[in-house]
């Protein structure tokens, strides 16, 4: 093997979900086991997204162009991924002039039209799965695998890898906002953090209002994530903003969620389920009052729920409606109630699990080095 270090090259896609997940791969790869790497990415991923892996001198960035993709709005996401057929061409050009200096080429769920590209290389392709396990087997129709093995997924033969979280470390964000300093002046474990995501996912005016009503009833502290194009105040049912002002804000740009998480007013999280916010959740020991619109963050919060003991479910009415009422039972709960306190325990031990799993020794850094191994391998 020559002294030029093994690279790999990938293509995350746009929204910061998946693309978080990405660099914070990218900068695990190039730390832990001295990869280059290339992040493949249409030019509406802008410099300030780029900056996230700034830190690390042996991430690259190249530009993929496709002139019709690159003209539409980011919030068009699906025609994006329709129209993947059109990345196909200029991203075999780039691999191509890569030649053979990769090993290995790792690409977003979204993206699998672009495996065809990488495979005419024949570069070893990789899906990096940005959502849950349960929620990979769905998409490999786990219905089916069931009928035809007996094996549990854990014991299959390297179909997958489990390497998460991939989520970034508290002193990975930089900088302290406002919402931080008000954190600080409220007592330890008495703030619920409240957020529905990156992309802003909007309950309806009048459910965003139930849940204001039912945040205000239920008396406690909390940090409420509410973007909006235009004033959100309007959002809100009127004087809420002023009668809770003594123990709530409202947050109207793009917050510091894992500085959040981890800090020590905060006690639980109003959530949509994304699966970054999940795993923030859990590597940072806060249960979840789940409250999934979309996607599959309905069986994310099946599994926070039912399976793994971390989350308190408000009572749905028809159409996933949540009143103010149930609301206000869900936060009450997870505060003063008995389910609260057997969450908050539950959250204490699954965070220690992921401190473990992180760990140098620990199973998702051990399976990674499986993984790399293999590629250092190809590169030598
Ligand atoms: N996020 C953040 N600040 C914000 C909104 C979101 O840091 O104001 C981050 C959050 O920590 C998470 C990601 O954006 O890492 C959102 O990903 P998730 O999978 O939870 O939801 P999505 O936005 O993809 O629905």
């Amino acid at each position: 093997m020559g002294s030029r270090k093994p690279q790999i090259a990938m293509f995350p896609s746009w929204g910061m979900g998946h693309f978080l997940p990405f660099v914070e791969f990218a900068k695990r790869m190039s730390i832990h086991h001295g990869f280059a790497v290339l992040i493949i990415t249409p030019p509406a991923v802008k410099a300030d997204i780029r900056s996230l892996a700034s830190s690390v001198p042996d991430i690259r960035f190249v530009d993929l162009s496709a002139p019709h993709l690159d003209s539409l709005p980011m919030t068009d996401l699906p025609t994006k991924f329709a129209a993947m057929e059109e990345y196909k061409g200029p991203l075999k050009d780039v691999l191509g002039s890569l030649k053979d200096e990769i090993s290995a080429f790792v690409i977003d769920f979204f993206c699998a039209a672009l495996i065809e590209s990488s495979a005419a290389l024949h570069n070893p392709t990789y899906v990096l799965s940005t959502d849950s396990a349960s929620n990979l087997c769905l998409k490999f129709f786990y219905d089916t695998l069931d009928s035809q093995t007996t094996e549990s997924l854990k014991d299959m033969d390297g179909p997958i890898y489990p390497i998460g979280p991939l989520i970034r470390s508290p002193d990975a964000v930089h900088g302290k906002s406002e919402c931080l300093n008000w954190l600080d002046r409220q007592p330890d474990s008495s703030v619920m953090y409240v957020s529905f995501g990156s992309m802003n996912w909007f309950l309806s005016p009048d459910q965003t209002r139930e849940l204001a009503l039912g945040l205000e009833a239920s008396g406690h502290r909390f940090l409420w994530l509410l973007k909006g194009d235009n004033d959100v105040s309007a959002l809100l049912p009127p004087g809420f903003e002023m009668r809770t002002r003594d123990r709530g804000i409202v947050w109207t740009s793009w917050a510091p969620q894992i500085p959040i998480l981890s800090h020590p007013a905060t006690a639980g999280f109003v959530s949509h389920c994304g699966w970054n916010s999940t795993l923030e959740s859990v590597t940072n020991g806060v249960p979840i009052v789940p409250w999934p619109v979309r996607a599959e963050q309905k069986t994310n919060a099946f599994f926070l729920v039912n399976e793994i003991g971390l989350g308190i479910e408000p009572e749905w009415g028809p159409n996933w409606w949540v009143g103010k009422d149930e609301v206000e039972k869900a936060v009450k709960e997870l505060m003063e109630g008995e389910k609260g306190r057997k969450v908050s325990m539950r959250a204490a031990e699954l965070k220690e699990s992921a401190r473990k799993a992180l760990a140098a020794g620990g199973s998702s850094m051990d399976i990674l080095a499986v993984v790399t191994a293999q590629w250092k391998k190809k590169a030598s």
